[in-house]
């Protein structure tokens, strides 16, 4: 009985589900801005724009890390390549910048196995001097696995993270082992320990190390933390399980300098009858040192500034204000967003739709969202605007990066055009993102996407309305 009821039932929902969108279809974009859609999506995937910005940041700029010469220069050539592309309102907004230097880093095993391997220092680190720090190493999987050790167990040792972090397509893998890099050094500290060391934050078998912001508690010491590659760790791990007494010792030159006046960096396409509402285009222009920051984030810098040039060349103009925010110091403690919203506190209402491109070069497989619900029929048509690109439809609980945080913990809706990142944390933060990373093709399918994205975004006939839920954990 249920059985034979059931095709009708399906039969019924669906004509709900199609005609309920479908009144809001009708009117939430002009047939000529899904043309223009259309237009853009075409233009984008032939368009050198963004892989030539993404060449140009790395080359001429290079590594970026806050503080830095590097920093300087790219504020300087955000403004000069706003301008260069025709963006109105070209400015800055100044933020106070943490000015860390990384110095020379060491690490070697002393027994049972003496051998050396490259690390990095956890940026923000602190030095261990010149003598640097000999100890007893003790290897916990994580910062429950080093809460649950006996007291005394790692005083005045050399504690030693293990644990692996997990490849996923979204990068929640990430979320579920950065605590150890943010954590481990204060934890370990209040706990008598010397020094860490943390299996790197990534997932490649290559040799080479992850660094990373550390964010030390004012509750114990600040003791130096350093980072080793994926393969050495397990190495590590075998020197541990052979049962004998490990012996480590490391040296760091890292050291605080004095805080520097750095800036995000704005531009815009300015809206027509809607120009006070602005959707939000967010990256950061600044990068950890080892590598040149391709991937994190010159292609994020590159998507947004792209997808901003391609809208301008549209022979129609936005309803919204399309802005670019170029952050500074998204990197070690996100110092740029603040600044920026605290210079927009009075405009945060205005920015009523917001995109994040922090998670590399793309392609994009997946269009999330965190909107009000009343939207989601909006975010349903993008995503059939959308459809060429065979995205898989995501939920509601988009998180958004961390530059749009401020914003977003506002109530101002995110759409997330998601970012395949399955390979993103091989070289996130490493010295190997370069320039070879960045796929030209799926960075332009990136823009692509992104530009559909945004442009329907901005053109939306209705109110975005402001999320009042509070926010998922993040995944
Ligand atoms: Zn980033």
């Amino acid at each position: 009985m249920r059985k034979k009821n059931y095709p009708i039932l399906v039969g019924l929902l669906l004509a709900l589900s199609t005609t309920a969108p479908a009144a809001e279809k009708a009117q939430a974009f002009t047939r000529a801005d899904l043309a223009a859609a259309a237009t853009l999506r075409e233009r984008a995937l032939t368009d050198a724009t963004a892989y030539a910005l993404v060449e140009s940041l790395t080359t001429e700029v290079g590594p970026r890390p806050a503080g830095s010469p590097g920093d300087q220069a790219a504020v300087a050539w955000a403004q000069r390549e706003m301008q260069r592309l025709g963006f109105a309102n070209v400015g800055t907004v100044d933020a106070f910048v943490p000015h860390w230097v990384r110095g020379e880093a060491e690490f070697s095993v002393l027994a049972p196995f003496p051998q050396s391997m490259p690390t990095l220092a956890l940026g923000g680190s602190v030095g261990t001097g010149s003598e640097g720090v000999e100890a007893d190493g003790v290897m916990v999987k994580d910062l429950d696995a080093l809460a649950a050790l006996p007291p005394g167990a790692v005083k005045d040792k050399i504690v030693f993270f293990s644990n692996r972090m997990e490849r996923t397509r979204d990068g929640s893998g990430y979320g579920k082992a950065v605590a150890v890099r943010a954590g481990g050094p204060s934890a370990a500290a209040a706990l008598g320990a010397a020094a860490i060391v943390i299996r790197s934050i990534g997932t490649s078998d290559s040799r080479f190390p992850h660094t990373g912001a550390t964010r030390y508690t004012n509750a114990a010491p600040r003791i130096p933390a350093l980072a080793i590659s994926n393969p050495d760790a397990d190495a590590l791990v075998r020197q541990f399980e052979s049962g004998k007494p490990v012996r480590l010792k490391l040296r760091s030159s890292s050291r605080d300098l004095p805080p520097v006046r750095s800036a995000s960096v704005v531009g815009e396409v300015p809206g027509t009858d809607r120009a006070g509402e602005i959707v939000i285009l967010g990256a950061h222009l600044d990068s950890w040192d080892p590598g040149v920051g391709a991937i994190d984030d010159g292609a994020g810098v590159a998507i947004m500034m792209g997808v901003a040039k391609l809208i301008r060349e549209l022979d129609v103009k936005p309803k919204r204000t399309v802005r670019v925010v170029l952050f500074a110091n998204e990197e070690f403690g996100t110092s740029g967003s603040l600044a920026y919203l605290a210079a927009n506190e009075a405009e945060a209402p205005r920015h009523v739709l917001g995109f994040e491109a922090d998670f590399g070069a793309g392609p994009v497989w997946r269009l999330a969202s965190r909107v009000n619900p009343a939207q989601l029929p909006v975010v349903e048509q993008i995503y059939h605007a959308l459809a060429p690109f065979k995205l898989v439809r995501g939920d509601n609980e988009a998180h958004g990066g961390a530059d749009l945080e401020g914003l977003s913990k506002l109530g101002m809706p995110i759409i997330e055009p998601g970012l395949d990142g399955t390979k993103y944390f091989d070289v996130h933060h490493t010295a190997n993102d370069t320039l070879a990373q960045v796929d030209p093709q799926a960075l332009r399918q990136s823009v692509a996407a992104f530009a559909v994205s945004v442009w329907l975004g901005a053109q939306y006939s209705g109110t975005w309305e402001r999320v009042t839920t509070e926010k998922a954990p993040r995944r």
